[in-house]
Protein backbone atom coordinates (compact mmCIF):
# COMPACT_ATOMS: atom_id res chain seq x y z
CA UNK A 1 0.00 0.00 0.00
CA UNK A 2 1.22 3.46 -0.58
CA UNK A 3 1.75 6.23 2.15
CA UNK A 4 -1.46 8.67 2.07
CA UNK A 5 -1.54 11.86 2.81
CA UNK A 6 -4.70 11.79 4.78
CA UNK A 7 -6.74 8.95 6.25
CA UNK A 8 -10.48 9.40 6.16
CA UNK A 9 -12.71 7.24 8.84
CA UNK A 10 -16.58 6.75 7.93
CA UNK A 11 -17.67 6.10 4.18
CA UNK A 12 -20.96 8.01 4.73
CA UNK A 13 -21.61 11.12 2.79
CA UNK A 14 -19.34 13.14 5.32
CA UNK A 15 -16.26 10.78 4.55
CA UNK A 16 -16.89 10.62 0.88
CA UNK A 17 -17.35 14.16 0.48
CA UNK A 18 -14.02 14.96 2.59
CA UNK A 19 -12.40 12.39 0.57
CA UNK A 20 -13.26 13.78 -2.76
CA UNK A 21 -12.61 17.35 -1.71
CA UNK A 22 -8.70 16.56 -0.45
CA UNK A 23 -8.26 14.47 -3.46
CA UNK A 24 -9.19 17.31 -5.41
CA UNK A 25 -6.22 19.21 -3.87
CA UNK A 26 -3.99 16.71 -5.45
CA UNK A 27 -3.86 14.92 -1.58
CA UNK A 28 -3.62 11.10 -1.83
CA UNK A 29 -6.16 9.94 0.46
CA UNK A 30 -7.63 6.73 1.71
CA UNK A 31 -11.03 5.90 3.29
CA UNK A 32 -11.97 3.18 5.94
CA UNK A 33 -15.64 1.89 6.12
CA UNK A 34 -16.32 -0.58 8.58
CA UNK A 35 -19.23 -1.71 6.82
CA UNK A 36 -18.27 -4.55 4.20
CA UNK A 37 -19.90 -2.94 1.68
CA UNK A 38 -20.44 0.98 1.00
CA UNK A 39 -24.05 1.93 0.73
CA UNK A 40 -26.73 4.57 2.58
CA UNK A 41 -29.93 3.58 4.19
CA UNK A 42 -33.21 5.68 4.11
CA UNK A 43 -35.36 7.13 1.85
CA UNK A 44 -34.70 11.38 0.55
CA UNK A 45 -32.43 14.20 1.60
CA UNK A 46 -33.42 17.77 1.07
CA UNK A 47 -30.22 19.60 -0.58
CA UNK A 48 -30.44 23.52 -0.37
CA UNK A 49 -28.55 26.21 -2.17
CA UNK A 50 -25.59 26.44 0.26
CA UNK A 51 -24.89 22.31 -0.64
CA UNK A 52 -25.60 22.23 -4.76
CA UNK A 53 -23.49 25.28 -4.79
CA UNK A 54 -20.27 22.69 -3.98
CA UNK A 55 -21.93 20.28 -5.84
CA UNK A 56 -21.69 22.39 -8.49
CA UNK A 57 -18.11 23.58 -7.76
CA UNK A 58 -17.22 19.60 -7.40
CA UNK A 59 -18.72 19.34 -10.84
CA UNK A 60 -21.63 16.83 -9.87
CA UNK A 61 -24.56 19.17 -10.22
CA UNK A 62 -25.50 17.84 -13.30
CA UNK A 63 -25.69 14.38 -12.45
CA UNK A 64 -27.64 14.75 -8.86
CA UNK A 65 -30.16 16.69 -11.02
CA UNK A 66 -30.75 13.75 -13.24
CA UNK A 67 -30.85 11.45 -10.21
CA UNK A 68 -33.10 13.48 -8.35
CA UNK A 69 -35.76 16.02 -8.85
CA UNK A 70 -35.92 19.83 -8.31
CA UNK A 71 -39.57 21.19 -7.28
CA UNK A 72 -41.36 24.17 -7.42
CA UNK A 73 -42.36 24.82 -3.91
CA UNK A 74 -41.60 24.09 0.05
CA UNK A 75 -45.45 24.44 1.71
CA UNK A 76 -46.08 24.21 5.10
CA UNK A 77 -49.69 22.96 6.18
CA UNK A 78 -51.26 22.47 9.59
CA UNK A 79 -51.53 18.73 10.32
CA UNK A 80 -54.54 18.87 11.86
CA UNK A 81 -56.94 20.66 9.42
CA UNK A 82 -54.43 20.03 6.41
CA UNK A 83 -54.59 24.46 5.81
CA UNK A 84 -51.60 26.01 4.29
CA UNK A 85 -49.71 28.02 6.80
CA UNK A 86 -47.29 29.44 4.43
CA UNK A 87 -44.73 28.77 1.30
CA UNK A 88 -41.19 29.29 -0.17
CA UNK A 89 -41.48 29.64 -4.03
CA UNK A 90 -37.92 27.39 -4.51
CA UNK A 91 -37.77 28.58 -8.05
CA UNK A 92 -37.06 31.97 -7.22
CA UNK A 93 -35.35 30.54 -4.48
CA UNK A 94 -32.31 29.15 -7.27
CA UNK A 95 -33.03 32.78 -8.71
CA UNK A 96 -31.97 34.38 -5.41
CA UNK A 97 -28.58 32.15 -4.80
CA UNK A 98 -27.98 30.85 -7.96
CA UNK A 99 -28.65 27.62 -7.21
CA UNK A 100 -31.44 24.68 -6.86
CA UNK A 101 -32.89 23.24 -4.22
CA UNK A 102 -32.76 19.92 -4.74
CA UNK A 103 -34.29 16.40 -3.53
CA UNK A 104 -32.64 13.08 -4.24
CA UNK A 105 -32.92 9.58 -2.57
CA UNK A 106 -29.67 8.70 -0.14
CA UNK A 107 -28.92 5.85 -1.94
CA UNK A 108 -28.24 8.50 -5.31
CA UNK A 109 -26.26 10.94 -3.52
CA UNK A 110 -24.25 8.17 -1.87
CA UNK A 111 -23.55 6.46 -4.82
CA UNK A 112 -22.86 10.00 -6.62
CA UNK A 113 -20.14 10.57 -3.96
CA UNK A 114 -18.68 7.08 -4.38
CA UNK A 115 -17.71 7.55 -7.58
CA UNK A 116 -16.70 10.74 -7.53
CA UNK A 117 -13.99 9.05 -5.54
CA UNK A 118 -13.74 6.32 -7.58
CA UNK A 119 -12.66 8.31 -10.19
CA UNK A 120 -10.86 10.81 -8.84
CA UNK A 121 -8.59 7.86 -7.25
CA UNK A 122 -9.52 7.59 -3.23
CA UNK A 123 -8.32 4.18 -1.66
CA UNK A 124 -11.93 3.08 -0.54
CA UNK A 125 -11.26 -0.03 1.75
CA UNK A 126 -14.69 -1.92 3.49
CA UNK A 127 -14.50 -4.13 6.43
CA UNK A 128 -12.21 -1.58 8.27
CA UNK A 129 -13.75 -0.48 12.04
CA UNK A 130 -11.09 1.56 13.63
CA UNK A 131 -10.83 1.04 17.34
CA UNK A 132 -8.74 3.57 17.96
CA UNK A 133 -6.98 6.68 17.43
CA UNK A 134 -3.67 8.48 18.23
CA UNK A 135 -1.46 11.66 17.24
CA UNK A 136 2.25 10.34 16.87
CA UNK A 137 4.96 12.81 16.36
CA UNK A 138 4.51 13.92 12.55
CA UNK A 139 0.79 13.26 12.19
CA UNK A 140 -1.64 10.21 13.46
CA UNK A 141 -2.31 6.88 13.40
CA UNK A 142 -5.50 4.73 13.32
CA UNK A 143 -5.57 0.83 14.58
CA UNK A 144 -8.33 -1.27 13.25
CA UNK A 145 -10.32 -4.42 14.82
CA UNK A 146 -7.64 -6.56 12.70
CA UNK A 147 -5.04 -5.34 14.65
CA UNK A 148 -3.94 -3.47 11.61
CA UNK A 149 -2.33 0.17 11.91
CA UNK A 150 -2.27 3.04 9.38
CA UNK A 151 -0.47 5.92 9.72
CA UNK A 152 -0.91 9.19 8.40
CA UNK A 153 -0.04 12.99 8.09
CA UNK A 154 -4.25 13.70 9.41
CA UNK A 155 -7.13 11.78 10.06
CA UNK A 156 -10.55 13.08 9.47
CA UNK A 157 -12.44 11.44 11.87
CA UNK A 158 -16.34 11.40 9.82
CA UNK A 159 -17.74 8.36 12.00
CA UNK A 160 -20.86 9.43 12.38
CA UNK A 161 -23.48 10.09 15.22
CA UNK A 162 -21.89 7.67 17.75
CA UNK A 163 -18.27 8.53 16.96
CA UNK A 164 -15.22 7.02 18.61
CA UNK A 165 -12.83 10.09 17.79
CA UNK A 166 -15.12 12.63 19.17
CA UNK A 167 -14.52 10.98 22.86
CA UNK A 168 -10.77 12.30 22.70
CA UNK A 169 -12.48 15.61 22.68
CA UNK A 170 -15.55 15.67 24.56
CA UNK A 171 -16.98 13.31 26.99
CA UNK A 172 -20.29 12.96 26.14
CA UNK A 173 -22.96 11.24 25.11
CA UNK A 174 -26.05 11.65 21.96
CA UNK A 175 -29.36 13.47 23.41
CA UNK A 176 -32.40 11.71 22.91
CA UNK A 177 -35.27 13.93 22.04
CA UNK A 178 -37.56 11.66 22.36
CA UNK A 179 -38.70 11.63 18.88
CA UNK A 180 -38.79 8.94 16.47
CA UNK A 181 -38.97 8.96 11.89
CA UNK A 182 -40.40 6.40 10.44
CA UNK A 183 -39.58 6.80 6.13
CA UNK A 184 -40.99 5.03 3.27
CA UNK A 185 -40.98 5.43 -0.94
CA UNK A 186 -43.78 4.46 -3.09
CA UNK A 187 -43.88 4.21 -6.81
CA UNK A 188 -45.82 7.65 -7.97
CA UNK A 189 -47.91 5.67 -9.85
CA UNK A 190 -49.27 3.63 -7.12
CA UNK A 191 -53.81 4.47 -7.28
CA UNK A 192 -53.55 6.43 -4.45
CA UNK A 193 -50.51 8.05 -4.14
CA UNK A 194 -51.42 9.51 -8.29
CA UNK A 195 -53.14 12.29 -6.72
CA UNK A 196 -50.23 14.12 -4.93
CA UNK A 197 -48.13 16.97 -6.34
CA UNK A 198 -44.67 15.94 -6.25
CA UNK A 199 -43.60 19.61 -7.39
CA UNK A 200 -43.84 20.38 -3.66
CA UNK A 201 -42.10 19.60 -0.52
CA UNK A 202 -44.63 19.54 1.74
CA UNK A 203 -44.57 19.83 5.61
CA UNK A 204 -47.75 18.91 8.11
CA UNK A 205 -47.02 20.37 11.40
CA UNK A 206 -48.76 19.09 13.81
CA UNK A 207 -49.06 19.07 17.65
CA UNK A 208 -45.95 16.56 18.68
CA UNK A 209 -45.78 15.29 15.26
CA UNK A 210 -45.38 16.10 11.79
CA UNK A 211 -45.27 14.73 8.22
CA UNK A 212 -42.81 15.68 5.12
CA UNK A 213 -43.61 14.19 1.45
CA UNK A 214 -42.24 15.02 -2.00
CA UNK A 215 -41.02 13.44 -5.60
CA UNK A 216 -37.82 11.32 -6.05
CA UNK A 217 -36.04 10.19 -9.03
CA UNK A 218 -37.74 12.62 -11.37
CA UNK A 219 -40.88 12.10 -9.81
CA UNK A 220 -41.22 8.28 -10.08
CA UNK A 221 -41.02 7.91 -6.42
CA UNK A 222 -43.27 9.82 -3.33
CA UNK A 223 -40.96 9.99 -0.27
CA UNK A 224 -42.64 9.92 2.83
CA UNK A 225 -41.20 10.79 6.37
CA UNK A 226 -43.85 10.65 9.97
CA UNK A 227 -42.19 11.70 13.06
CA UNK A 228 -43.38 11.97 16.32
CA UNK A 229 -42.64 12.24 19.89
CA UNK A 230 -42.87 8.79 21.84
CA UNK A 231 -44.97 8.91 24.78
CA UNK A 232 -42.73 5.49 25.21
CA UNK A 233 -39.51 7.43 25.56
CA UNK A 234 -40.67 10.05 27.40
CA UNK A 235 -41.79 7.17 30.25
CA UNK A 236 -38.43 5.53 30.33
CA UNK A 237 -39.31 2.62 28.63
CA UNK A 238 -36.64 0.91 26.02
CA UNK A 239 -38.64 -0.17 23.20
CA UNK A 240 -39.95 2.91 22.03
CA UNK A 241 -41.17 4.32 18.79
CA UNK A 242 -43.28 1.29 17.81
CA UNK A 243 -45.70 0.99 15.32
CA UNK A 244 -48.25 1.51 17.68
CA UNK A 245 -47.11 4.99 18.57
CA UNK A 246 -47.27 5.88 15.24
CA UNK A 247 -50.43 5.27 14.23
CA UNK A 248 -51.76 7.08 17.80
CA UNK A 249 -49.57 9.63 17.47
CA UNK A 250 -51.06 10.82 14.22
CA UNK A 251 -54.65 9.81 15.09
CA UNK A 252 -55.67 13.43 15.17
CA UNK A 253 -54.35 14.48 11.96
CA UNK A 254 -56.36 15.48 8.35
CA UNK A 255 -57.65 12.46 6.03
CA UNK A 256 -54.15 13.77 3.91
CA UNK A 257 -51.57 12.48 6.05
CA UNK A 258 -54.15 9.91 7.47
CA UNK A 259 -54.18 8.48 4.36
CA UNK A 260 -50.36 7.57 3.38
CA UNK A 261 -49.52 6.37 7.02
CA UNK A 262 -50.16 2.80 5.13
CA UNK A 263 -47.22 3.43 3.23
CA UNK A 264 -44.68 3.81 5.71
CA UNK A 265 -41.93 1.14 6.27
CA UNK A 266 -43.27 -0.37 9.60
CA UNK A 267 -40.25 -2.80 10.01
CA UNK A 268 -37.55 -0.13 11.06
CA UNK A 269 -37.90 3.50 12.44
CA UNK A 270 -34.63 6.04 13.53
CA UNK A 271 -34.78 7.61 16.55
CA UNK A 272 -33.74 11.24 16.70
CA UNK A 273 -30.87 12.15 18.51
CA UNK A 274 -28.36 15.07 18.51
CA UNK A 275 -25.77 16.11 20.74
CA UNK A 276 -25.15 19.44 22.55
CA UNK A 277 -22.63 21.55 20.70
CA UNK A 278 -18.73 21.33 20.66
CA UNK A 279 -16.72 23.72 19.78
CA UNK A 280 -13.28 22.20 19.91
CA UNK A 281 -12.85 19.54 16.40
CA UNK A 282 -9.25 19.00 16.51
CA UNK A 283 -7.24 16.89 18.58
CA UNK A 284 -3.54 17.22 17.52
CA UNK A 285 -3.62 15.56 13.94
CA UNK A 286 -7.20 14.17 14.19
CA UNK A 287 -10.35 16.31 12.95
CA UNK A 288 -13.42 15.68 13.51
CA UNK A 289 -16.20 16.19 10.21
CA UNK A 290 -19.92 15.41 9.88
CA UNK A 291 -22.31 14.63 11.85
CA UNK A 292 -19.00 12.70 14.39
CA UNK A 293 -18.93 16.51 15.30
CA UNK A 294 -22.45 18.40 14.84
CA UNK A 295 -25.22 16.01 14.77
CA UNK A 296 -28.33 17.82 14.72
CA UNK A 297 -31.80 16.86 14.21
CA UNK A 298 -33.06 17.00 10.86
CA UNK A 299 -36.09 19.37 11.26
CA UNK A 300 -34.11 22.27 8.88
CA UNK A 301 -33.02 19.68 6.74
CA UNK A 302 -28.91 20.55 7.06
CA UNK A 303 -27.29 17.45 8.29
CA UNK A 304 -25.65 16.00 5.28
CA UNK A 305 -25.08 19.60 4.09
CA UNK A 306 -23.07 20.86 6.54
CA UNK A 307 -21.18 17.51 6.21
CA UNK A 308 -20.38 18.20 2.46
CA UNK A 309 -19.76 22.14 3.66
CA UNK A 310 -17.15 20.21 6.42
CA UNK A 311 -15.41 18.30 3.55
CA UNK A 312 -14.89 21.55 1.34
CA UNK A 313 -13.79 24.19 3.64
CA UNK A 314 -11.07 22.19 4.88
CA UNK A 315 -10.09 21.33 0.49
CA UNK A 316 -9.81 25.43 0.49
CA UNK A 317 -7.54 25.82 3.54
CA UNK A 318 -5.60 22.77 2.19
CA UNK A 319 -5.33 24.84 -0.93
CA UNK A 320 -4.49 27.81 0.53
CA UNK A 321 -2.01 26.24 2.63
CA UNK A 322 0.08 24.88 0.32
CA UNK A 323 3.56 25.80 0.14
CA UNK A 324 5.12 25.90 -3.77
CA UNK A 325 6.94 22.28 -3.00
CA UNK A 326 3.43 20.97 -2.22
CA UNK A 327 3.93 20.73 1.44
CA UNK A 328 0.55 21.70 3.41
CA UNK A 329 0.38 23.55 6.90
CA UNK A 330 -1.62 21.05 8.32
CA UNK A 331 -1.66 22.36 11.93
CA UNK A 332 -2.57 25.89 10.06
CA UNK A 333 -5.29 24.11 7.26
CA UNK A 334 -6.85 22.33 10.97
CA UNK A 335 -6.89 25.89 12.73
CA UNK A 336 -8.73 27.91 10.15
CA UNK A 337 -11.55 25.38 9.38
CA UNK A 338 -12.10 24.91 13.20
CA UNK A 339 -12.54 28.46 13.23
CA UNK A 340 -15.60 28.91 11.13
CA UNK A 341 -17.22 25.07 10.78
CA UNK A 342 -18.20 24.47 14.52
CA UNK A 343 -20.06 28.25 15.07
CA UNK A 344 -22.11 27.82 12.08
CA UNK A 345 -22.87 23.99 12.86
CA UNK A 346 -23.76 25.30 16.30
CA UNK A 347 -26.41 27.56 14.79
CA UNK A 348 -27.93 24.85 12.75
CA UNK A 349 -27.90 22.34 15.83
CA UNK A 350 -29.73 25.34 18.38
CA UNK A 351 -31.99 26.43 15.45
CA UNK A 352 -33.03 22.51 14.54
CA UNK A 353 -33.77 22.43 18.28
CA UNK A 354 -35.89 25.18 18.09
CA UNK A 355 -37.71 24.71 14.77
CA UNK A 356 -38.72 21.28 16.39
CA UNK A 357 -40.43 23.03 19.10
CA UNK A 358 -42.20 25.48 16.89
CA UNK A 359 -43.44 22.98 14.44
CA UNK A 360 -44.83 20.76 17.60
CA UNK A 361 -46.90 23.44 18.98
CA UNK A 362 -50.11 22.70 20.65
CA UNK A 363 -52.72 24.35 21.82
CA UNK A 364 -52.99 28.48 21.98
CA UNK A 365 -49.84 28.39 20.89
CA UNK A 366 -50.45 26.27 17.89
CA UNK A 367 -52.87 29.03 16.85
CA UNK A 368 -50.80 32.01 17.08
CA UNK A 369 -48.11 30.32 15.46
CA UNK A 370 -50.37 29.60 12.75
CA UNK A 371 -51.68 33.15 12.44
CA UNK A 372 -48.03 34.54 11.97
CA UNK A 373 -47.36 32.22 9.51
CA UNK A 374 -50.17 32.60 7.39
CA UNK A 375 -49.23 36.52 7.44
CA UNK A 376 -45.47 35.61 6.00
CA UNK A 377 -44.48 37.33 2.83
CA UNK A 378 -43.73 34.06 0.69
CA UNK A 379 -40.52 35.84 -0.77
CA UNK A 380 -39.59 36.86 3.03
CA UNK A 381 -36.01 35.01 2.63
CA UNK A 382 -35.00 36.08 6.10
CA UNK A 383 -34.76 33.23 7.94
CA UNK A 384 -33.17 30.99 5.29
CA UNK A 385 -30.12 33.69 4.21
CA UNK A 386 -27.72 32.77 6.64
CA UNK A 387 -28.16 29.26 5.60
CA UNK A 388 -28.87 29.18 1.86
CA UNK A 389 -25.84 31.53 1.04
CA UNK A 390 -22.14 30.88 0.21
CA UNK A 391 -20.49 28.80 2.78
CA UNK A 392 -18.24 30.94 4.73
CA UNK A 393 -14.31 30.02 4.62
CA UNK A 394 -13.57 32.54 7.34
CA UNK A 395 -15.55 33.86 10.39
CA UNK A 396 -16.02 37.62 8.91
CA UNK A 397 -17.97 35.64 6.23
CA UNK A 398 -20.57 34.15 8.29
CA UNK A 399 -23.71 35.33 7.65
CA UNK A 400 -25.56 36.63 10.94
CA UNK A 401 -27.86 34.59 11.94
CA UNK A 402 -31.98 34.14 12.14
CA UNK A 403 -33.84 32.78 14.79
CA UNK A 404 -37.10 32.35 15.52
CA UNK A 405 -37.91 34.25 18.93
CA UNK A 406 -40.56 32.47 21.43
CA UNK A 407 -43.76 33.27 20.65
CA UNK A 408 -45.07 34.33 23.74
CA UNK A 409 -42.57 37.44 23.62
CA UNK A 410 -42.87 38.19 20.80
CA UNK A 411 -45.37 39.20 17.82
CA UNK A 412 -43.02 38.29 15.25
CA UNK A 413 -39.74 36.78 13.78
CA UNK A 414 -36.65 39.06 13.40
CA UNK A 415 -32.87 38.78 12.51
CA UNK A 416 -30.19 39.57 14.67
P1 LIG B 1 -22.93 8.81 8.85
O1 LIG B 1 -23.89 8.81 7.72
O2 LIG B 1 -23.41 8.28 10.15
O3 LIG B 1 -21.65 7.99 8.37
C1 LIG B 1 -20.68 7.52 9.27
C2 LIG B 1 -19.95 6.37 8.61
O4 LIG B 1 -18.83 6.01 9.42
C3 LIG B 1 -20.81 5.12 8.46
O5 LIG B 1 -20.68 4.61 7.15
C4 LIG B 1 -20.25 4.17 9.51
O6 LIG B 1 -20.40 2.81 9.15
C5 LIG B 1 -18.78 4.60 9.54
N1 LIG B 1 -18.10 4.32 10.81
C6 LIG B 1 -18.54 4.61 12.05
N2 LIG B 1 -17.64 4.23 12.97
C7 LIG B 1 -16.60 3.69 12.29
C8 LIG B 1 -15.36 3.10 12.69
N3 LIG B 1 -15.04 3.01 13.99
N4 LIG B 1 -14.52 2.64 11.75
C9 LIG B 1 -14.84 2.75 10.42
N5 LIG B 1 -16.01 3.28 9.99
C10 LIG B 1 -16.88 3.75 10.91
N6 LIG B 1 -29.55 15.99 6.22
C11 LIG B 1 -29.69 16.86 5.18
O7 LIG B 1 -28.73 17.56 4.82
N7 LIG B 1 -30.89 16.99 4.51
C12 LIG B 1 -31.98 16.24 4.86
O8 LIG B 1 -33.04 16.35 4.24
C13 LIG B 1 -31.87 15.32 5.96
N8 LIG B 1 -32.92 14.58 6.35
C14 LIG B 1 -32.77 13.70 7.38
C15 LIG B 1 -33.89 12.94 7.76
C16 LIG B 1 -33.78 12.04 8.81
C17 LIG B 1 -35.00 11.24 9.23
C18 LIG B 1 -32.52 11.87 9.47
C19 LIG B 1 -32.36 10.88 10.60
C20 LIG B 1 -31.41 12.63 9.10
C21 LIG B 1 -31.53 13.56 8.06
N9 LIG B 1 -30.44 14.34 7.65
C22 LIG B 1 -30.58 15.22 6.62
C23 LIG B 1 -29.15 14.24 8.36
C24 LIG B 1 -28.13 13.40 7.60
O9 LIG B 1 -28.68 12.15 7.24
C25 LIG B 1 -26.85 13.17 8.42
O10 LIG B 1 -26.47 14.37 9.06
C26 LIG B 1 -25.70 12.71 7.52
O11 LIG B 1 -26.07 11.56 6.80
C27 LIG B 1 -24.43 12.44 8.35
O12 LIG B 1 -23.41 11.91 7.50
P2 LIG B 1 -22.02 11.44 8.11
O13 LIG B 1 -21.25 10.90 6.96
O14 LIG B 1 -21.42 12.52 8.92
O15 LIG B 1 -22.37 10.28 9.13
Amino acid sequence: MSHPDVIVVGGGIGGLGAAFSLTRQGLGVRLLERAPAFGEVGAGIQLAPNCTRILDDYGLLNEAKSLGLVPDAMVMRDAVDGGELTRLDLRNLERRYGYPYLVIHRSDLHGLLLRACERAGVELITDAQVTSYENTGRGARVILSSGASHETGVVIAADGLHSLARRLLVDDEPVSSAYVAYRGTVPAEQPRVRSVDLSEVVVHVGPGCHFVHYGLRGGELLNQVAVFESPKALAGAQDWGTPDELDAAFAGTCGFVQERLPFMWRDKWWRMFDRDPVMNWIHGRIALLGDSAHPPLQYIAQGAIMAIEDGWVLGEHVARRRAADGTIDWDAALAAYEAVRPEHCRRVVTTSRKWGELWHLDGVAREQRNALLRTRDTYDYTFVDWLYGPTALTPDEEPPMFEPIPLESAPAYTVR
